[in-house]
């Protein structure tokens, strides 16, 4: 007997990796829907919308909090991201895996509205590489890196509240240990 697929969101740090692991994982896979968020934030270089996220002004961003079109929605660090709800429950009842790349926040939500979703936490192999990987991106200036940093001190703390924990050693491993979670291979 096949299961209902249940939505699984992956969640931690920004700068450990998340969307390393999801790219990697999604060439070989690319029947592996991810969830495009709507966010407040300025597009980085190659990023394109509609791709990446749908890069909204605070006053969409108003909107689609007060029609009640996102699943969750948080402010992090200084900006606002949230799950448009309508394409996240077509997937899951056409039965497609649905992944959700999301702050710890918005992972709370998600646990407290969508009882059978799976939280997945990943992890850096140790804070030094955390701030390493962070600042090595080169996307961000040094005072959003601390914002960032500061962030980040919360949602290791908060590692205990999810049902899984990956620590991104290797892209490949941890792309290869989500897709069995998902039951994908
Ligand atoms: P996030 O989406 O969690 O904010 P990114 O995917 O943008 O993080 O990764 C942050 C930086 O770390 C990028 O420069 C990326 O190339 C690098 N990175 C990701 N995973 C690994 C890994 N396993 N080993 C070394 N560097 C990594
Ligand atoms: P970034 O600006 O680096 O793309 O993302 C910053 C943080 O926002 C990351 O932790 C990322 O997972 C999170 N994020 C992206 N989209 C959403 C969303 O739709 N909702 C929530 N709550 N967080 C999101």
């Amino acid at each position: 007997m096949s299961e209902r697929p249940r939505l699984t969101v992956l969640s931690g740090p920004s700068g450990v990796g998340k969307s390393t692991v999801v790219a990697h994982m999604r060439k070989e896979h690319p029947e592996v829907w991810l969830s495009v968020s709507a966010t407040t934030r300025k597009p980085r270089p190659g990023e394109q919308h509609g791709v990446h996220y749908f890069f909204v002004t605070d006053e969409e961003m108003d909107k689609l909090i007060a029609n009640g079109e996102l699943l969750e929605w948080a402010e992090f660090a200084g900006n606002r991201y949230g799950t448009p709800r309508a394409a996240v429950l077509e997937r899951l009842e056409k039965g497609e895996p649905v992944l959700l790349e999301i702050d710890l926040q918005g992972a709370r939500q998600v646990r407290g509205s969508m009882s059978e979703a799976r939280l997945v936490f990943l992890a850096p192999p140790s804070w030094e590489e955390l701030v390493r990987r962070l600042t090595g991106r080169g996307t961000e200036p040094p005072e959003v890196i601390e914002r960032r940093l500061e962030a980040a001190r919360t949602e290791l703390a908060a590692e205990p509240e999810f049902d899984e924990t990956l620590v991104n050693t290797s892209v490949e491993d941890v792309a290869r240990e989500l897709l069995a979670l998902m039951d994908v291979v």
